[in-house]
């Protein structure tokens, strides 16, 4: 069969790209994609095949019917064109201007679509978006958060340590596993108040369908005077709203993390149901990710003096964001860096 289906598309190709008016594209489409066309016919057998086989030679038969379509619409459009001359690769001449419709531009990856979203959200109140080391010190990415030297996050398993020479006071290197190793980079500018976005790569040791090894964070980070509980609710409903929609809510439920006093998980009503309960969500709110009040500690590691001064600060990712987004459906995560021209060229 798979032979045959070979034949079939070469077969068609010649005779598209030989058809001298609309009239042969269109007999050559039902010769092929007619209700008796050769790929129609084909299909119609698919049932009929074993298990095993029926997968490869489905996606196969879908295949060449997209090529064949694919080049009849080309051809049609040409033949539209008064282009009568045949693709004929030996008189190609690659000095002449292509028209605008043969431009074929591409677009930016869907992902830093999400990161220029997300970035001009957060300018619109305040936010400077900033850039650290991918390749840190331990001691920022987990002692001055308030890490203790035993936590888990800090385990082979969870973190890609750097094979480097240990330093005395700032520890290992790693690759950072949360965009929170900015917070006290930022803070040690010395510069008050801050508001701070730092969009970043992040690396952890995970691969499934809702994780990838590298992926993408956003974090958040305000510290001033009287910064309170409401300035963090205010952004988070400011944020889902601009990103998900006037139709979105959001909460924030108690959490622990240890960079944070208190800390808040934050949920969003599903884009679904929006709120009501489905299959999805099943109870109507999907997890956004972690939130909190800057814990003192963390504060003072960034010589800032918590008496006069508080902050809040999130950590979401770029991805999960995008996935949560009304209208687009990834069933799985990794698709997004497997550079699938098919799936990429959809956004
Ligand atoms: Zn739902």
């Amino acid at each position: 069969m798979e032979e045959k289906l070979i034949t079939i598309k070469n077969n068609a190709i010649s005779l598209i790209l030989e058809a001298k008016n609309l009239k042969e594209t269109e007999e050559i489409r039902i010769q092929f994609l007619g209700r008796n066309g050769e790929i129609t016919q084909l299909l119609k057998t698919l049932p009929k095949l074993s298990k095993n086989e029926r997968p490869k030679l489905g996606s196969l038969v879908n295949e060449v019917k997209n090529i064949i379509e694919d080049t009849l619409t080309i051809r049609v459009r040409d033949l539209k064109n008064n282009k009568s001359n045949n693709v004929n690769l030996s008189k190609f001449d690659i000095t002449e201007p292509i028209t605008e419709s043969d431009r074929k531009l591409g677009h930016l990856h869907l992902v830093t679509q999400a990161i220029r979203e997300i970035t001009a959200i957060f300018n619109e109140i305040g936010f400077t978006r900033v850039r650290y080391p991918e390749i840190e010190w331990d001691w920022y990415a987990f002692t001055s958060l308030n890490f203790p030297t035993n936590h888990p996050a800090r385990d082979d398993w969870e973190t890609f340590f750097i094979e480097a020479p240990v330093d005395e006071k700032k520890g290992p290197v790693l690759l950072t596993p949360h965009t929170s190793s900015g917070q006290v980079r930022e803070m040690k500018k010395g510069k008050l108040p801050i508001k701070m976005l730092n969009i970043a790569k992040t690396y952890r040791r995970q691969s499934d369908v809702s994780h990838t090894p590298m992926f993408h964070q956003f974090e958040g980070l305000v510290v001033g005077e009287n910064i309170a509980i409401s300035d963090l609710k205010g952004t988070l409903n400011y944020f889902v709203k601009s990103y998900f929609g006037e139709n979105r809510k959001s909460r924030i439920r108690p959490y622990h993390f240890q960079f944070t006093e208190p800390s808040f998980e934050v949920d969003i009503t599903c884009g679904v149901c929006l709120g009501k309960g489905c299959r999805l969500c099943k109870e109507g709110w999907l997890e956004l990710g972690g939130a909190g009040m800057v814990h003192p500690a963390v504060l003072k590691f960034g010589n800032i003096d918590p008496e006069k001064y508080s902050g809040f600060a999130f950590g979401w990712g770029v991805e999960r964001v995008l996935m949560m987004k009304e209208g687009i459906k990834i069933d799985d995560l990794r698709i997004l860096y497997s550079n699938d021209m098919d799936f990429l060229k959809q956004f």
